[in-house]
């Protein structure tokens, strides 16, 4: 009664709904299929690959502590995949396929083709809600349809979470040894260059360690959360988002661990825990949106009357706002903290990606593409959502003229300008006043070496609010 557990999304043991399933069917032998054709259809970053094989090594030394080997297979993308699972649950005379489920359009058609491949050999596939606490289309509205509105969607998963909440699953008992050996893990894969070692520090593999991160954001920083978090130059957030997306740590073990500080409390007490609560469900949401709206996983626009904004082919500016040079320092700042560290801060992942398509008015899908290239949690929904949010094309439920000026935006979350030095060192010596703004001193101090802005904020402003005002339908 062997069975086969396929890893995707879901890099750890502990808490583990398909591991755990797996293992409590019969001896349970686990692949990891590496798919780099499909990696790059994809966009996926070369750092999050790396950060994959990374947890994947991890990965193989606690599921020998557990017994159960774990076996890669190569195959260029995921038409491939039915067959290369059919070909292996015949070599290992494998009965029953355990996955945890992963949401978007290209991961559910596969997810078909499998088990409709395997079904004719019968080889039962099992799969289970674990990345998420609510399945898609369970939490919906009284007409029966997704949210569109991350406030109504909250307070509906609120509710359920109070009446009951999705428990972690045991760590299970070691099976007995199998005569099957594991694969070594692979330390690279071509097509996707190892990122520096100053990146690949800040990101170091493995559930103990994403659990210690837990751990220590929850005890020194999840009571001022929601004061700190908003600013670039605090370590306020619990920077796990890498390891949710790899599934390194589960969304159940966050919640618990909030709710354990917070007495429980799912929507009083501490305002840190909460408001944290609350990050953890736009998670949650975009995910929902991602198959209530399928569309939206095919780069179409959320708001379909918004494909028809003329958006603007501009190589030139479309280039100085990837390098960081678009003469606006906490843009330039933010987009180098993204190439050098594979993450971005959120509050300035708003502001370049509003800069963007609105300042330039350049397709948010340039924006969503670079992301995916270069960040290590680059996950399709939270991306896409980021992205159509700050666009307006998206679920924001503010209208088309939601912009943050990327100054005063700088001025209120980075007061000193210690993020901005930080990341350009070419503006170090500026005062605290004139960081944000070197333009308007320019004469004054001489700063030759950083470039001047590359349009005006005002002019560019309007224009967007224009192009949005002229679309066929409102899009308010
Ligand atoms: P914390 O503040 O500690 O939040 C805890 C967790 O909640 C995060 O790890 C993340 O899993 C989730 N979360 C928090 N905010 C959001 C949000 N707005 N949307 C969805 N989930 C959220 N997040 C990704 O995980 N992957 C992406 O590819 C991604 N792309 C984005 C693109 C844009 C344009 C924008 C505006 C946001 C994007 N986000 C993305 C959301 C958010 O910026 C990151 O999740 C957050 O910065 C990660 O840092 P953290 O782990 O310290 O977050």
């Amino acid at each position: 009664m062997t069975q086969l557990l396929w890893l995707r999304t879901d890099l750890r043991t502990s808490d583990n709904t398909a591991l755990a399933a797996a293992m409590a069917a019969g001896p349970t032998v686990a692949l990891y299929l590496v798919t780099p054709g499909q990696w790059l259809a994809h966009d996926d970053a070369p750092c999050k690959v790396d950060f994959w094989l990374r947890n994947l090594a991890e990965l193989s030394t606690q599921l020998r502590a557990l017994n159960v080997p774990l076996l890669i297979r190569e195959v260029d993308d995921w038409q491939a995949v039915p067959e290369a699972l059919l070909k292996l649950c015949r070599e290992l005379g494998v009965q029953g396929v355990h996955y945890n489920e992963e949401y978007g359009v290209n991961e559910q058609r596969r997810d078909r083709a499998v088990a409709a491949r395997l079904d004719t050999h019968d080889v039962r596939v099992r799969s289970y809600l674990d990345q998420l606490l609510f399945a898609p289309g369970s939490v919906l509205t009284q007409s029966g349809g997704y949210f569109k509105v991350f406030s109504q969607f909250r307070k509906q998963c609120l509710a359920r979470l109070s009446v009951s909440l999705p428990y972690c699953v045991h760590l299970p008992a070691a099976q007995a040894p199998m005569s099957i050996a594991s694969d070594p893990v692979p330390s690279a894969v071509a097509g996707f260059p190892r990122p520096t070692d100053y990146l690949r520090a800040l990101w170091p593999a493995g559930e103990a360690f994403a659990q210690r991160r837990l751990a220590t954001f929850v005890e020194d920083d999840l009571s001022d959360y929601h004061q700190r978090r908003d600013f670039p130059a605090e370590p306020g957030t619990s920077q796990l988002s890498a390891y949710l997306a790899a599934g390194v740590i589960s969304i159940r073990q966050c919640l618990h661990a909030a709710l354990g500080y917070n007495q429980g409390e799912l929507d009083s007490g501490s305002t840190g825990a909460t408001t944290w609560v609350n990050e953890l469900l736009w998670r949650e949401f975009y995910k929902h949106i991602l198959e209530g709206y399928p569309r939206v996983s095919m780069h179409r626009a959320f708001r379909s009357e918004t494909d028809a904004l003329p958006w603007r082919r501009a190589p030139y500016e479309l280039e100085a706002w990837q390098q960081g040079r678009t003469g606006f320092p906490i843009i330039d700042a933010a987009m180098r903290q993204l190439q050098e560290t594979g993450w971005m801060h959120n509050r300035l992942r708003m502001v370049v990606a509003m800069f963007l398509s609105k300042n330039l008015l350049i397709d948010w899908r340039e924006g969503e593409r670079w992301f995916m290239r270069h960040l290590v949690d680059g996950d399709l929904a939270a991306n896409n959502g980021g992205w159509q949010w700050s666009a307006s094309t998206g679920t924001d439920s503010v209208p088309y003229f939601r912009l943050f000026n990327p100054i005063s935006q700088s001025q209120r979350f980075d007061p000193d300008g210690q993020f901005l030095r930080r990341w350009l060192p070419e503006l170090q010596h500026l005062s605290k006043r004139d960081v944000h703004n070197p333009s308007a001193h320019r004469s004054l101090f001489g700063v030759t070496e950083y470039p001047a802005p590359i349009v005006d904020l005002s002019a560019t402003r309007a224009r967007a609010l224009d192009a949005f005002r002229n679309l066929p339908e409102a899009a308010s």
